[in-house]
């Protein structure tokens, strides 16, 4: 199609009269139009039907109707309902133009025709239907654009009244239009709106620019968000457009939660711990600060979880959250440049940044508050358990500059408080970092002995006697490693660390099967006593534990009473219902139990008598001062009033003098285990031992049937 050719319009002409029809086809032709004729009304409508139509020409008087009811008809026809229509009339009196015009006419030429200048007028007409065309469409799109637009739109005129007002569709705190009409803005906004739209528009004023703004606030039901541009437009005239985004803010705010903050405790996590640090170091470097970095991991924890499920899992980890929520005084709300915060890295590990603290001594009120608040026990709906944490604190910039080494810092001295007994803090010491070297090489080593089945892996026994007549009654297995490299390791320092990295089970494994191996060869030999293994708690948790001890039994043919299995008060109480359950079939099998370390840990007395127990360990550090603290003395009487009750066996661990073996004797203890009267030894040493004993035994019972005799 060539540009003429777009170009070109097209006009109907309806007329009866032959002659008009051919002089008005000549006289529009030659101004460019194409023209189409019809000679009545329906023949002009066929056309229109099927022809695109730019303007008509429409004689007054036609044989089938009226002009001015075909006008009408045009007018409501959709294809043609703004073409131009010119009606051609005779009459020219203000009646028939009036008629034209009602009837949706755009102009009426009257005749005679002036044929010379018909062509012209008629491309006039269709130039001013085309500029009005034009106007029509760009004000629908505009109103299409303004109708998509989320915004509240207002026209304000210089004394702040209301020139235009459409408020969003969707935004439920403006009025209507109809109860707006022309009003000011004060009575249309609420109040902490219209304050700040004010100082953006004087502020607009004052700087001839177009402002943007942002704000918030609270409307009785929630806190809502407002995004305001304004733009002026002439005479002191402002469009203000308001756009209620607290959608969008709440949408960024839940993926701010989601990036930023655990959603279990809903404390700040890894990730804000990390980018909140560098801040906090950043502000210290510059204003000579101090600042602690804790961790706090909780004891035990994963046992918890494991025994307990994670839904009581997750219900310990809210209170924690609670309780240290409560030591750092900071909600995670509030958290902002150079505040405190308390965020979860992962699992139970927690940690603390105290910004500038001054003196050390203040982190140190905080770790205590921490080990205060977490000494109550925590309901978890079906048991209360006490959980502890180890917290490891390091500060900058004393123990690093970098968050890197304030980070290892702390965590070394988190596990050096596991080490000691966990439960309690310690600060960072450079001395720490060769300690976790260590650490690593002790699991290293001992990994790789486990894995060779090595002979630096044995077991010593430890025997236990009958205070009256000092004879071995029983023994404790111990295990004992003399490493290639290391030289000898305490069981003291490498069974933590044997139960942190999962090698007891190996390590536990070995031991059963050696102590039991060893129990078969002393049964071969008639020599009955019982022989107690330590148990930790990873092994005992295992579920085939007690199959597991059952085969080997079986294995050595060992009698099952002469195995005394050997669990802490920690085990013991993680699990009620479970290690209930377990205890019960492990005396189904014959096998004894014996609380080791009696005394260390939180088991309520009371607790005790709900387990099939057999023996009672007291604690060495009880025992170590009998003969000169009243107040031991008095924890070791009523630990055996209440064993004696339950009728439990009571053995002394850690007896090194006759002054407390003569105490035990009095309080009628039924064996004794400690220095004094054997260290542990290995086993072909006890065989001599039992040999020796077995012989006076023997000489005692001839000499004795002598007499008899
Ligand atoms: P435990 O089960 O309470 O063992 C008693 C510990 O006290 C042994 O230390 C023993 O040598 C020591 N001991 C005995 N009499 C005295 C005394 O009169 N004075 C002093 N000061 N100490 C005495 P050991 O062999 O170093 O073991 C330390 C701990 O390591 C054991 O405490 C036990 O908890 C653990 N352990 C040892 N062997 C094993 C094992 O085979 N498996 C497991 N799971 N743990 C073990
Ligand atoms: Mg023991
Ligand atoms: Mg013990």
């Amino acid at each position: 199609m060539t540009n003429d050719e777009i170009s070109r319009q097209t006009a109907l002409v309806v007329d009866d009269d032959r002659t008009m029809r051919a002089l008005m086809q000549k006289s529009l032709n030659s101004s460019g139009i194409d023209v189409l004729l019809a000679e009545n009304g329906e023949e002009a409508f066929d056309l229109i039907r099927s022809h695109p139509i730019d303007i008509v020409m429409l004689d007054v008087e036609l044989p089938d109707t009226n002009g001015f009811t075909l006008c009408r008809k045009i007018r409501q026809y959709p294809a043609t309902e703004a073409v131009p229509i010119i009606m051609v009339t005779a009459r020219e009196d203000s009646q028939a133009i009036d008629a034209a015009y009602q009837a949706g006419a755009t102009d009426y030429f009257a005749k005679p025709i002036n044929w010379a200048i018909l062509g012209k007028r008629v491309m006039l007409v269709l130039g001013s239907s085309r500029v009005s065309a034009d106007l029509r469409r760009s004000q629908s799109h505009n109103q299409a654009i303004l109708n998509a637009v989320p915004d509240t739109l207002i026209t304000l005129s210089s004394k702040e009244q209301i020139i235009e007002y459409r408020p969003a569709p969707e935004d439920r705190l403006m009025p209507d239009a109809e109860y707006v009409g022309r009003r000011s803005l004060t009575q249309l906004l609420p109040p902490r709106l219209l304050e700040k739209v004010r100082s953006a528009l004087s502020e607009a004023r004052a700087s001839g620019r177009s402002v943007q703004r942002e704000f918030d606030f609270s409307s009785p039901s929630r806190r809502v968000h407002y995004e305001l541009r304004l733009a002026a437009i002439e005479s002191g005239d402002y469009v203000a457009l308001l756009r209620n985004i607290t959608e969008r803010r709440q949408g960024e705010e839940k993926m701010r939660q989601l990036a930023y903050f655990d959603s279990l405790t809903k404390l700040p996590n890894r990730q804000y711990f990390h980018s909140h640090f560098a801040e906090l170091l950043r502000e210290a470097t510059l204003h000579h600060q101090r600042v602690a970095c804790m961790f706090v991991d909780l004891d035990n924890f994963k046992r918890i979880n494991d025994t307990l499920g994670h839904d009581a899992g997750d219900t310990l980890l809210k209170e924690v959250a609670n309780r240290l929520t409560g030591a750092v005084r900071t909600t995670p709300r509030d958290i902002d440049r150079g505040s405190d915060m308390l965020s979860r890295l992962g699992g139970d590990e927690f940690t603390i940044l105290l910004n500038d603290v001054g003196d050390q001594g203040n982190a140190h009120v905080v770790a205590n508050r921490i080990l205060d608040l977490l000494r109550k026990p925590i309901d978890l709906g079906e048991q209360c358990v006490v959980v502890t944490p180890s917290i490891g604190i390091s500060f900058y910039p004393e123990h690093g500059e970098s968050i890197d080494e304030l980070i290892k810092a702390a965590d070394s001295a988190m596990y050096k408080s596991k080490e000691l007994g966990r439960n309690n803090f310690q600060v960072f010491d450079p001395q720490m970092n060769s300690d976790s070297k260590q650490r690593l090489l002790v699991e290293n080593r001992l990994r790789d002995c486990l894995d060779k089945n090595s002979e630096s892996l044995f077991l010593v026994y430890q025997p236990q006697f009958n205070p009256n007549n000092r004879q071995v009654v029983a023994a404790e297995a111990l295990i004992r490693w003399i490493d290639d490299v290391l030289g000898f390791v305490s069981p003291a320092d490498f069974i933590p660390i044997a139960e942190e990295t999962g090698l007891i089970l190996p390590l536990g494994d070995f031991v059963l099967r050696q102590a039991i191996a060893q129990i078969s060869k002393w049964q071969a030999l008639d020599f009955d006593i019982p022989v107690s293994v330590n148990v930790s708690a990873v092994q005992f948790e295992q579920p085939d534990i007690v199959d597991r001890i059952r085969n080997l039994l079986f294995e050595y043919r060992v009698k099952p009473e002469l195995l005394t299995l050997e669990l802490t008060e920690r085990v013991i109480m993680t699990d009620v219902t479970k290690t209930v359950e377990k205890l019960m079939h492990l005396k189904q099998l014959g096998v004894s139990i014996s609380v080791d370390d009696f005394g260390t840990g939180y088991s309520s007395l009371a607790y005790l008598k709900r387990f099939p127990l057999d023996e009672l360990k007291i604690d060495r550090t009880f025992i170590a001062n009998i003969d000169s603290d009243e107040d031991d003395l008095s924890i070791v009487d009523a630990i055996m009033a209440i064993a004696k009750r339950l009728k439990l066996t009571i053995v002394a661990e850690g007896v090194e003098s006759e002054s407390q073996l003569k105490i035990l004797q009095s309080r009628d203890c039924d064996l004794i285990q400690g220095y004094l009267l054997s260290r542990p030894i290995p086993s072909a040493e006890l065989t001599d031992l039992l040999t020796r004993q077995f012989s006076r035994q023997l000489k005692v019972v001839s000499r004795q049937s002598r007499v008899l005799d």
